[in-house]
This record gives C-alpha cells, structure tokens and sequence, in this order.
C-alpha cells in the first residue's frame, strides 16, 4: 500500500482542486447533513444540482472515468477517486445523480447497445436527465430475484404491471431502470428481463413514504399496463439477472459508510469539550475518552482498509468483495456515533434542528444511519457475502434456485 499519490497524481489533484476554487466554495464543516432532501427545498436543490452537474460536465468534470465520446473524460479510477476526495471538500449539492451516475450509466455503458449509449449517457454526464433504480418490491428486497412484477411482449413493445417499493428519487426522475419477470416458468434467475423505463409514462403512479427523520426520498411506484419499447430493453431477454449485477456491483460500490462527511470523531471530542458531566467537561470523563476513542480506532480501521481498494484501484484492479466492509462497519458505526452524539447533549439530546447541540447533526445522522444499513445490501446480506466471497464459507442453503419460479411457494393462496 502506497499511500501517497504519484507526480501524475498529484498533478491531477492540483488541477482538480484548481478548478473547484475557481467555481465553488469551500464546505461549511457544520453542514455534514445537508444531504438530505426535505420536500419543501427540493425544487431549488434540484436545480442548483442540475446546473452543478452542468457547470461541471462543460468543463469536462462530470462522470470522468466514462468515455469522452458520450461526454466523460476517460480518465482512470484511482483519477476519479482522487475528483471525489477533492470535491467533498466543496459545497456541492445534494446527490441527486448518484443512482444515476453510480448505478445506471455504469450498466448501460458495459450492456446497452451503441444506440442506448448515445441516447441516454450524454444527457446523465450533463445532468438534463435524472434517473432511479427500480428494483425493490415488497416482496423482493435482499432476495431480488423473487420479483413478481410482469412484463408482457406485444409487438414492439412490452406491458408492464405490478409494484416497486423504496425507489429513491422517483417523483423527480425522468427515467428508472426496471427489472421484470417476462417468464415464470423458468427457475427465478432465469426469468428476468432488464428495461430503461420513462418515468413520465402513462400508467405509472409515485407515491411518496415518509421516513423516520421526516425526508420523503423514496417512494411506492404502481404499473398498469405501463408500454415499454422493446428497444429500451438493456441485455437480451432472460439476461436480466447478469446486467442486475452489473448495477448491484455498482451500487456497493457507490455507497460509502464511515459516519459521512467531515471528521466526526473530532466533532464529538469539540462537544464532549463543551458539554458539562459533574460541572467538569465530559472529555475529562474516563468512559466518555474510551467511547471516543473506540470510534477513532473503527474510523481509522474503515480508512486503511478503504486504502486497499484505492491501492487496487490505482494499480488498475478491480475491487473485491471486501468493499462490502466498508459499509458494514460503517454505516453501523455511524448509527453509534449519532447515538453517542445524543446521548452526551443528555436532555437536550432530544431536540432536533438547530436547538439542539452540534445543530442537529448527531440526531440526523442518527436517524439517517438505519437506512444505510438496509439500503444497497442489508448488514446480514453484507455478512453473507463477506462470509462466502471474502472467508470462502460454505454458501447458505438455496432450495428455491432450480424449481420453476411459478412453483416456488410464495406464501399467497
Ligand atoms: C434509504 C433506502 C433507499 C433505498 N433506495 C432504493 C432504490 O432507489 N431502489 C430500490 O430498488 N430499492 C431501494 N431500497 C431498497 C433496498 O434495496 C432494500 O430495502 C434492501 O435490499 C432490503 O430489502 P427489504 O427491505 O425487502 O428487506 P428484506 O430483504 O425483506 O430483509 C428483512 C430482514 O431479513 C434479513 N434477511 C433477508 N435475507 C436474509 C438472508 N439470506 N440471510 C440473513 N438475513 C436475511 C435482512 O437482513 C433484513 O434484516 C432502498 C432502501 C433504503 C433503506
């Protein structure tokens, strides 16, 4: 592992960062959550996020490691990774193409035909087009190939009918990518076709859920009878569980743990230095400096360990499965400082918003961190993982991966 970056490197990093001061600000630290998506801000955020997106891919700093003729940069991972390290210390919008850039287009540029590459990546690379990932049905979430939502051929086109669940950012998308059964009377890998759906379709219906810290990110999605071209199809039909991974390998890898932005460890040392135990700082209590540290030493564990996949990345490998740790220890980890954060502003642990200490971070992050540790692959779907890929553990039991899906019981009558 070499933790310093090469002269190439860091002449990449220096004209990145050159960029960034000329057209953003540097991050307020206090502003760790500004990443959630309140309804009433979302039309201002989304276009401050539009022309961010815009601003950045007329420069040629949006989407850097795709290629050049569908508006990327060609540029290498270990390059794009060194775009994020510098722009998270900016003010930038809330991630408003991160389905679409860190899921969608990655599938469509390795399954999707010359024609499906020219009409939709350009347009996520300039942000006209936002995008969702409709995947999850409310039987289908951790075990994703036991969806049930039907596609039809008719003609040139095919009919689609059933429910998504949890599609983040649907209300606001222009276009999702879809998985469907077209065929039940295959095992449940077998009989699944992959489309790029328009959200503005007729026959589809968003309604929003209300999560627990009050954002309305992600919704139930209903179709009937909703006509997809077949030449929106992405892979050949029954390959919808191959071009699935692609998008689920994807989306792992998008998603990062490790208590978000900033340097919460830091944070909570600055509040246990305000807060009072005894009439004395709490950073003079004994258990309070245990607890603290603790955090310190799993952040710096998640930081070495997320230093492998940069190492691999910058010798021009892919990443493996123990990506999958970063997320688990993190996302768990986060939940745990949120938790700490509250629990140390004692009675004024339960306001939120700016009356409560640190601004209503700790509580934020709180009620943030469940949902990261169920999105893009459950801590028990992580553990499964890590457990048969990474230690090569005996796999779980499958008795349903040969039998026709149709007869697969279900548990309806
Ligand atoms: C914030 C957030 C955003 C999301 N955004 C999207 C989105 O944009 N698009 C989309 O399609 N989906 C989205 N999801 C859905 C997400 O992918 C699913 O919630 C997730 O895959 C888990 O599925 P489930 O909710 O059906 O739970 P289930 O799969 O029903 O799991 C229930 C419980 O059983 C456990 N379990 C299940 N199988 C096993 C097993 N084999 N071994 C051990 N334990 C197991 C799970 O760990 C969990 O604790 C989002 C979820 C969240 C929280």
């Amino acid at each position: 592992m070499d933790f310093n970056d090469t002269p190439e490197e860091a002449a990449f990093r220096a004209e990145a960062r050159a960029w960034l001061e000329a057209n953003a600000e540097l991050r307020d630290p206090d502003e760790r959550y500004a990443g959630i998506l309140q309804e009433t801000e979302r039309p201002e955020k989304l276009k401050w996020a539009q022309e961010w997106q815009k601003k950045k891919a007329d420069a040629g700093w949006a989407c850097i490691t795709w290629p050049v003729e569908y508006g990327g940069r060609g540029a290498s991972s270990i390059q794009s990774v060194i775009w994020g390290q510098e722009e998270a210390k900016f003010k930038t919008p809330p991630p408003v193409f991160s389905i679409g850039i860190g899921m969608c287009g990655p599938t469509i540029l390795t399954h999707g035909t010359d024609e499906q590459k020219a009409r939709w990546i350009p347009k996520l690379v300039s942000g006209e087009e936002i995008w969702c990932q409709l995947f999850s049905e409310p039987n289908a979430g951790s075990d994703l190939a036991g969806l049930r939502m039907t596609a039809v051929r008719d003609g040139d086109d095919w009919v689609v009918n059933g429910q998504k669940i949890w599609t983040t950012g649907a209300q606001f998308c222009d276009w999702g990518i879809l998985v469907t059964r077209h065929d039940a009377n295959v095992p449940k890998h077998a009989g699944l076709t992959y489309f790029v759906v328009d959200m503005h379709s007729p026959g589809i219906e968003v309604r929003k859920i209300t999560q627990i810290n009050k954002a309305t990110a992600f919704n139930e999605v209903f179709y009937s009878d909703v006509r997809i071209p077949d030449a929106n199809r992405i892979g050949a039909v029954g390959d919808g569980w191959r071009v699935a991974i692609t998008t689920l390998m994807n989306e792992r890898a998008s998603i990062g743990g490790g208590g978000g932005a900033g340097d919460p460890v830091a944070e909570l040392i600055g509040l246990a230095q305000e807060i009072e135990i005894d009439g004395r700082p709490a950073l003079e209590d004994a258990s309070v400096r245990q607890r603290i540290a603790d955090f310190y030493i799993k952040r710096k564990g998640i930081q070495y360990t997320s230093y492998r996949t940069l190492t691999a990345l910058s010798q021009g490998k892919i990443p493996g499965p123990e990506a999958s740790m970063g997320k688990l220890v993190g996302a768990k980890l986060m939940q745990e400082m949120g938790s700490f954060g509250m629990d140390l502003a004692g009675v004024a642990g339960s306001l939120n918003k700016k009356s409560a200490p640190g601004d209503g971070s700790w509580q934020a992050q709180f009620l943030a961190a469940p949902g990261l540790r169920i999105a893009g692959g459950t801590d028990e779907i992580l553990r499964n993982i890590i457990a048969e890929r990474v230690l090569r553990l005996p796999p779980e039991t499958r008795l349903d991966k040969e039998v026709a899906f149709r007869d697969v019981p279900s548990g309806s009558a």
